[in-house]
C-alpha cells in the first residue's frame, strides 16, 4: 500500500505541459481554508513602507483575492508562544480565545471571534484556488518538487523555491501542479505552477514565503509598520516593489477571434485572431456541427488561416493564446454556416 501511494505521488509530481489545465478529477468543491479571510491581499500596504528598494510583486494574476494567514512577527518559527503579531502592529493572544476550527488562530479582542492566523506562521496564505502562481521576481528555480519527496500530504506539498540572487529566496507551497524545473531561470510574472491544496493544507490556498538566502531565516515582505521595534529582528523591511503589494505589471493575453465565409461559393472559412501579450502563440481548433473537434494549429504565431467548409454545415473555432511568460486566455468565434444544400434548419 505504501509503495502504491508513493508511486501515485511520483506520477502526480510530473511537471505539466502547456495548454489550459483541467481541474482535478473529481473536481473538489471550493473549500476555503478554515481560516476566514483577514484582509485583501493586494493594496494593504499601499500606504505603508518606503518607495523603492523592494523587488517583489504579488505571486498571482490580479490581486491574490484575500489573506487567510499572515506572517507572525512574534516568532515565525512554528513554535506556539500564544501570541500572533501582524506587520501593522495588530496582535492576537491565545488568552483572548482560540478559533474552535483552528486552535492556533487567536482572537484580537478578548472573547471575540476576530481571529488572526496563525501562531508561528512564517509566510502569507493567499486565497488562490487552482490558479496560476507567478514568480514574485526574476531568479533561478532552486527547488521544484514535493517538500518531502514522495509525500503528497507532508509539509507544503508541491513546492517551488526561487533564488532571486539578491540575498532573498521566495517559497511557494501547496501547489497542485509544478510548471518549472530546478535550475530554470524565470522572469517576474512568469507562471511557475498552479495553486492547490497539496501537503498539510486544510483548504486551497497559496503559501508564499520570503527567506534570507544564506541562513533560510524567514522575513515578512511587508516589513514592520507597528509601533515600537519589530518583534522579529531578522526582518528585512518592506520588500515589495515600490513599497506596495501589487501584481506584476505584465500584459495579459486577451483573445479576440472571428470567422467569415469566403471564396467563390462561400465554402471557405477565413478565421482570424489576435491577442496582446509578450511572445504570444496560439492553438486553434475547429468545431463542426457533427461534434468533431479538429486541431488545426498548435503553438503557432500565425494570426489567420483559411479552412474548407462543407455546404450546409456549421463551424466555430476555439483560439487559445499563451504568452512567453505562460499566461493564457481563450476565446471562440461565433458559429457560422456554410451556405448550400442542407443548410436549411431541420
Ligand atoms: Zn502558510
Amino acid at each position: 500500500m505504501a509503495a502504491f501511494v508513493i508511486a501515485i505521488a511520483i506520477v502526480t509530481a510530473s511537471p505539466v505541459a502547456a495548454s489550459p489545465l483541467p481541474l482535478p478529477d473529481p473536481v473538489r468543491p471550493r473549500s476555503a481554508s478554515p481560516y476566514p479571510p483577514q484582509m485583501p491581499a493586494a493594496g494593504i500596504s499601499g500606504q505603508y513602507g518606503p518607495s523603492g528598494g523592494g523587488f517583489l510583486s504579488l505571486p498571482c494574476v490580479g490581486d491574490c483575492h484575500f489573506v487567510t494567514s499572515n506572517f507572525d512577527h512574534c516568532n515565525p518559527n512554528y513554535s506556539i508562544d500564544g501570541v500572533i503579531c501582524r506587520f501593522d502592529g495588530t496582535v492576537a493572544y491565545a488568552g483572548n480565545g482560540r478559533d474552535p476550527q483552528a486552535s492556533t488562530g487567536y482572537a484580537m479582542t478578548s472573547g471575540g471571534t476576530d481571529y488572526l492566523y496563525y501562531d508561528g506562521h512564517d509566510g502569507w496564505d493567499l486565497g488562490l484556488y487552482y490558479e496560476p502562481v507567478l514568480a514574485a521576481a526574476g531568479g533561478t528555480v532552486t527547488y521544484s518538487n514535493w517538500a518531502v519527496p514522495g509525500c503528497s500530504t507532508c509539509s507544503s506539498g508541491l513546492t517551488i523555491r526561487i533564488d532571486h540572487g539578491n540575498g532573498f529566496d521566495t517559497y511557494y507551497g501547496h501547489l497542485w501542479r509544478l510548471g518549472v524545473s530546478t535550475g530554470q531561470q524565470v522572469s517576474r510574472g512568469q507562471v511557475i505552477g498552479i495553486s492547490g491544496v497539496t501537503g498539510a493544507a486544510t483548504g486551497e490556498h497559496l503559501h508564499f514565503g520570503v527567506y534570507r538566502h544564506a541562513t533560510w531565516v524567514p522575513v515578512d515582505p511587508f516589513g514592520w509598520e507597528g509601533k515600537g521595534p519589530d518583534p522579529w529582528p531578522e526582518d528585512a523591511g518592506n520588500l515589495w516593489l515600490g513599497g506596495a503589494a501589487r501584481p506584476p505589471a505584465i500584459v495579459l493575453p486577451s483573445v479576440t477571434a472571428a470567422a467569415t465565409t469566403t471564396g467563390p461559393d462561400e465554402s471557405q472559412i477565413a478565421v482570424s485572431w489576435s491577442s496582446p501579450g509578450p511572445g504570444v502563440s496560439y492553438d486553434v481548433s475547429e468545431y463542426a456541427d457533427d461534434g468533431a473537434a479538429t486541431p488545426i494549429l498548435s503553438s503557432s504565431t500565425a494570426t489567420s488561416t483559411l479552412v474548407q467548409g462543407q455546404p450546409g454545415h456549421s463551424y466555430w473555432f476555439l483560439v487559445s493564446a499563451r504568452t512567453a511568460l505562460g499566461e493564457t486566455d481563450s476565446n471562440a468565434t461565433a458559429a457560422l454556416t456554410v451556405p448550400g444544400p442542407g443548410s436549411s434548419p431541420r
